[in-house]
């Protein structure tokens, strides 16, 4: 019995303790809830009081309530004060944050082109913005992400060094290229370009691989070879300096009518072929008629580049540029639906 009773006290201090240690836990546990709420509650009015502050401020700039919906949407804080802070004409801010490829990083970029060149269009000033126009070629340019495959970038403004070396490369047979020597390119490029061969080929159109993947080493001379010839500033219409190559990115080739009947690719038959379908098989036309401007080439009707199927379907029905279609969907991932 006494046992017993010894062993109930010592139960009911158990008891206590636990029943006081759960007092202090969920004292505490209250005390901080309490405190988070009064902090965010905090917060929160800071928030509204500057989200009131700035739809006031844009009234008087003349935004409408629906402008300012979109612009606190779209824009952000900084930018917003850049907005305030200048005075910016509603008309003009909301034309350019409404276009389509508007990436907010540039609203500032945006705005200062236009005043250089306010004869273009919103749509256009976007447009040069994201294609790095706003600087000439070859100056402010900036190293490429060579880690983003069949994305990377190269072009006037976006290099890369004599490391990068192309992602896959593998050899491509000499039968579906016109010179004794080995040509590489990246194995999906490679795959896709295999397919789009063999159905222009039954569909009756042939045509081999003029050039493929070229090496940073490779593109010095040949980049040097124009410039001896032509002189740099005609070289630069059609050749890239080393570094700035499609070519090193073992994405890209040209090709050539086969059998071979004429320079211009852009009057054969098969070019027909290539140049409808070409983006089925995830290529595009890399330098298009008359996105010389955006591209800094010439028109090169034979020279593809694989951007895979979903890039290359959108390029084709938007009618856009890589340059543009790198700026907004893979530089900026761009979340902006465009329907
Ligand atoms: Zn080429």
């Amino acid at each position: 019995m006494k046992k017993r009773k010894k062993l109930k006290k010592k139960y009911v201090r158990y008891l206590a303790l636990i029943f006081i240690i759960g007092l202090i836990i969920g004292g505490f546990v209250i005390y901080r809830n309490y405190s988070n709420n009064d902090m965010s509650q905090d917060e929160k009015n800071k928030q509204v009081n500057k989200d009131d502050d700035i739809t006031l401020r844009l009234k008087r700039l003349s935004y409408s309530t629906d402008d300012i919906r979109f612009v606190k949407n779209e824009v952000n804080n900084e930018n917003i004060d850049y907005l305030i802070k200048k005075e910016i004409d509603s008309n003009l801010a909301m034309e350019i944050i409404r276009e389509n490829y508007y990436i907010d990083d540039y609203l500032e970029k945006y705005l200062n082109y236009y005043e250089d060149n306010k004869e273009l269009s919103k749509k256009e000033i976007v447009t040069r913005v994201n294609s790095h126009l706003d600087t000439e070629f070859y100056t402010n340019t900036e190293k490429t992400d060579d880690t983003l495959g069949k994305f990377v970038i190269l072009n006037k403004h976006y290099y890369s060094d004599g490391n990068y070396e192309g992602k896959d490369l593998v050899d491509v047979d000499s039968k579906y290229h016109i010179w004794g020597y080995e040509f590489k390119l990246s194995k999906e490029c490679y795959e896709a370009f295999l397919k789009m061969y063999e159905d222009a080929m039954n569909a009756g159109y042939a045509f081999k691989i003029n050039s493929a993947y070229r090496s940073y080493d490779t593109q010095v001379k040949i980049y040097q070879g124009w410039v001896n010839q032509d002189g740099q500033a005609l070289a630069d219409t059609y050749s890239a300096r080393a570094g700035y190559s499609e070519h090193q990115t073992g994405y890209a080739f040209d090709v050539r009518d086969y059998p071979f009947t004429t320079d211009d690719y852009s009057k054969t038959k098969s070019f027909t072929w290539v140049s409808e379908n070409a983006y089925k098989y995830g290529f595009i036309i890399r330098f298009p008629l008359n996105k010389e401007y955006i591209t800094g080439y010439q028109y090169e009707p034979w020279h593809y580049r694989y951007v895979g199927l979903e890039a290359a379907k959108y390029i084709h029905d938007n009618d856009i540029t890589f340059e543009e279609y790198y700026e907004y969907f893979i530089r900026f991932n761009n979340p902006r639906n465009l329907g």
